[in-house]
């Protein structure tokens, strides 16, 4: 068995039902003891300083763990710097697999770009399916910690973000994963609801900021929508590969995202909006149109460094909580 290093959410039942184990760059840059310390890594070995903190985090990830001498790149349907990314990797001797999701989502596309991949891993179609009814009834399980977070209000809006974010890999370990899964919502039954009068919906690429999350619960605010994050759940009925990976709206157009952020919106009874871009990241070009669609106030916050809040951005949060409050 050997690790495949993925940087998004890619059809990971082909890996796992060729009996490899994927792991996602981006979780091992942002749970590493020092993130900071990837990003001055990847800077010293020369990647600039302009570059989106998440790309070098994710170079040194590749760097610090020599085991993943392969990794799954999407060169359409994800980040602009893939392209470039990939010669960087191939200069250091890593094997590159390409996977695109096709912008136009046309169906036989996808359905040639994942036979590709089965092709790539010696797995048959019927052996991707089986293992996407195990991985999809994992799934099911996040997405009944999704509903307990703004249901029954007794989820936190971080442990809502980790247990959907970690669905792009299962953390390589579905049986494993699918324990730590039981065991939260074993814990959160007997949990007393949590209170917070302002319900926020978080969009755009999952955060670098380590302290979001509890910053706004000690305001008297809890995240109960993960927009990007429950798209890794899949969280479209499906019975089969292409229909899920057409339905997954991430790596298609921006419309189809704001679409699914305005229906949950009004479902989870959201009171705003924060809207997380990174620093030199090309889905800041989607603030304004989501800033223009919202029907409820938005916050856009930008972080570029891995590090805690701000005293700047710690305040203006506060101001958006105190507009919301007044409204509610
Ligand atoms: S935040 Fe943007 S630039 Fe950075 S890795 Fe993600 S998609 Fe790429």
């Amino acid at each position: 068995m050997s690790k495949i290093g993925i940087t998004t959410t890619i059809p990971v039942e082909v890996i796992f039902a060729a009996g490899e184990t994927p792991v996602d760059l981006n979780n091992i840059f942002i749970t590493h003891p020092d993130p900071g310390e990837m990003v001055r890594n990847a800077e010293e070995k020369g990647l600039p300083r302009t570059l989106c903190s998440w790309v070098k985090g994710i170079f040194s990830a590749i760097i610090a763990n020599p085991d993943i001498d392969t990794i799954i790149a999407v060169t359409e349907g994800d980040c602009t710097n893939t392209l470039a990314m990939l010669d960087l990797f191939r200069s250091k001797g890593i094997e590159v697999i390409p996977f695109a999701y096709p912008y136009n989502m046309n169906r036989d596309t996808l359905n040639e770009n994942i036979r590709k991949l089965e092709a790539y891993f010696g797995v048959s179609r019927k052996q991707t399916l089986e293992m996407k009814t195990k991985l999809d009834g994992i799934r099911e399980k996040a997405l009944l910690i999704d509903r307990m977070t703004y249901e029954d209000n007794t989820i936190s809006g971080l442990e809502n973000h980790i247990s959907l974010i970690s669905l792009s890999d299962f953390e390589g370990d579905p049986d494993g994963y699918e324990k730590k899964l039981d065991l939260l919502i074993s814990k959160a039954k007997s949990r007393e609801p949590f209170r917070h009068a302002t319900r926020i919906g978080f969009c755009g690429v999952p955060t670098i900021f380590s302290d979001l999350y509890g910053f706004l619960e000690n305001n008297k605010a809890r995240v109960v929508f993960n927009e990007m994050q429950r798209q890794f759940a899949m969280p479209y009925k499906t019975d089969n590969i292409l229909d899920q990976y057409l339905n997954y709206t991430y790596p298609y157009s921006f419309k189809r995202r704001i679409k699914d952020t305005k229906e949950e919106s009004q479902k989870r009874q959201l009171t705003g909006l924060i809207h997380y871009v990174q620093s030199f990241c090309h889905h800041q070009i989607h603030d304004r149109e989501l800033r223009e669609s919202a029907d409820i106030p938005v916050l856009t916050l930008e972080g570029d460094k891995p590090e805690k809040l701000k005293e700047r951005t710690r305040i203006r949060i506060e101001s958006f909580l105190e507009m919301l409050s007044l409204g509610t």
